[in-house]
């Protein structure tokens, strides 16, 4: 199946199980905007556990904040969010849409790996067990030719992102002859600034009504309490601060479902550390979240770091952890080495000495910032690609299967009542009654068995129990696993045993020690 093709299905599969919905969708929905329904919201609030006790249980020192959307708005000012929080856009006169240069030149030179890496998959096929592929990529008069090329408009789309020169991201898309998707014309307006910030005004009179901003990053919230928490906390360097919310940013071509969204939520967590260490705790953060990502078990070739050559203007270092999309490897989380820029500007702002003394070399310095910053949405979006699977069975049907990891599963456990009679719902509602305190259970008793047990594959549920008219003589359950189908016979004294093991957030968090 293509991947268009799974993509659509993905996004189908969560509307129709009730995952992730348009927002305000009796009205037609509003663009780059999403709601999550039933199933979505306990997926997304286990996505956000695993974070959160990875970061704040198994570190002693790091510790959590939930800091306001609404913000002073001179920290926007200080943070540089005003001045060059902006995306270049270009409008197509033809099609009338909206596009960002970067991104419309980046694609092109994705176009030239793609060229590449069909040539190099032709040869081997050709070549057989005999293909040396550094050799032939070194040697290749075609592939040289498009490396060259690729080389080449990389460099100049880097130089002119550095520069952040307008015309010259126009005269590249000219000279690449990038066409709009949609009119398939080169009909381009200039290259413009977007400022990607929402605001809106506080207060109730005209007059005395303040411009303030919706948040687009949570990291700020935290910068701005760091001193609250350190003297509070007694927190002593290195420590970290970790945070869960919302973010809003008008993005200017919002696609790919909640792959890019207005209005999303951040999972981010700034380690403040001794000025000097920072590239040293840039490579631990690196290993410690990317071990985080593997131990979903989706497999380590789902993931890759790509290291930004452009960087922010605050970093020194920055990289992104890709996970392999149905639309290509893309970014699920930035790792940056935020120097001491934003504290240095909370400084100069306010006024205000945020300096942290340090008992062990009694000196007073401006802490350095790693940051781990995570998008819930895309991590949401990446843990549905990689479950979402398509198996034939042996009869010939088709059998829909969300193989989610089961600490991430909406639902842990199913109790199914073989027929509606005889003292069988009883007996399984008695062991939901057991089985709910420990974790999400559910009750089903509607249509035939085996169409129970494709319901529960559809959202992923790793577990069902299926009680039948043996187990009210003999207290054992059927317990049916959701990925292999397999059947085994257990006795209701154990299931509690059995499943939690397995299902919950600490199954995970044992795989980080
Ligand atoms: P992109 O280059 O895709 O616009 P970014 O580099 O601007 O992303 P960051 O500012 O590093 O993103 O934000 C950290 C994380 O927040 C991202 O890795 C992503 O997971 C998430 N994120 C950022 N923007 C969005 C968005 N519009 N919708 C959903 N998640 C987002």
């Amino acid at each position: 199946m293509a991947q268009e093709d799974v993509f659509k299905k993905i996004v189908a599969h969560c509307k129709e199980y009730g995952f992730v919905f348009p927002s305000s969708d009796i009205y037609d929905g509003l663009a780059a905007v999403y709601d999550y329904g039933q199933n979505g919201v306990e997926l997304k609030n286990n996505i956000k556990q695993y974070w959160w006790q990875s970061m704040v249980l198994l570190h002693d020192n790091i510790v959590g904040i939930d800091s306001a959307i609404f913000m002073h708005p001179t920290i926007w000012k200080a943070s540089g969010h005003v001045d060059a929080f902006n995306d270049p856009l270009i409008d197509n006169r033809d099609s009338k849409k909206r596009y960002r240069a970067d991104v419309l030149i980046e694609d092109e030179i994705a176009k030239y790996d793609d060229k590449i890496n069909k040539e190099v998959v032709k040869a081997a096929k050709r070549f057989k067990e005999n293909f040396d592929e550094e050799k032939y990529r070194a040697t290749s008069p075609r592939v040289l030719e498009l490396q060259q090329k690729r080389d080449a408009l990389h460099a100049r789309y880097s130089a002119a992102m550095n520069a952040m020169d307008l015309n010259e991201l126009r005269q590249i898309i000219l000279d690449e002859e990038i066409v709009c998707p949609i009119s398939g014309t080169k009909n381009w307006t200039e290259v413009r600034q977007f400022n990607l910030m929402f605001s809106t005004e506080m207060g109730s009179t005209a007059d005395g009504a303040m411009k303030v901003y919706l948040r687009p990053e949570t990291a700020q919230g935290i910068f701005v309490n760091y001193l609250n928490v350190q003297k509070t906390g007694r927190m002593k360097i290195p420590f970290g601060i970790a945070q869960i919310g919302k973010a809003f940013r008008n993005e200017i071509v919002a696609r790919q479902f909640i792959f890019r969204m207005r209005e999303f939520e951040q999972m981010e967590m700034q380690f403040f550390v001794r000025p000097g260490t920072e590239m040293e705790w840039f490579s631990k953060w690196k290993e410690t979240r990317m071990k985080w990502h593997q131990a979903l078990g989706f497999g380590a070739d789902h993931y890759r770091f790509h290291d930004h050559e452009k960087l922010a203007h605050y970093a020194n270092a920055a990289t992104d952890v890709e996970f392999l999309m149905p639309f290509g490897f893309k970014e699920v989380e930035g790792i940056h080495s935020r120097t001491n820029f934003d504290l240095s500007q909370h400084e100069k702002f306010s006024g205000k000495s945020i300096k942290y003394f340090d008992p062990e070399t009694n000196e007073s310095y401006t802490p350095y910032v790693i940051e781990t910053s995570i998008g819930v949405d895309r991590m949401f979006l990446s843990v549905m690609s990689a479950a979402y699977t398509e198996e034939q069975l042996e009869n010939g049907e088709t059998r829909v299967v969300l193989k989610l990891p089961a600490a991430l599963a909406p639902v842990k456990l199913a109790v199914l009542p073989l027929v509606k009679k005889d003292g069988l719902p009883e007996k399984a509602r008695e062991i939901v009654n057991d089985l709910k305190f420990h974790f999400n259970t559910i009750y089903d008793e509607k249509d035939s068995i085996g169409k129970r047990y494709r319901r529960q594959d559809a959202v992923g549920t790793p577990y069902c129990v299926t009680v039948d008219h043996d187990t009210l003589n003999d207290n054992c359950v059927t317990l049916r696993n959701r990925d292999t189908m397999q059947q085994e016979r257990v006795a209701i004294s154990e299931l509690n045993a059995i499943i939690a093991d397995r299902v919950n957030i600490t199954s995970l968090l044992k795989k980080l020690q």
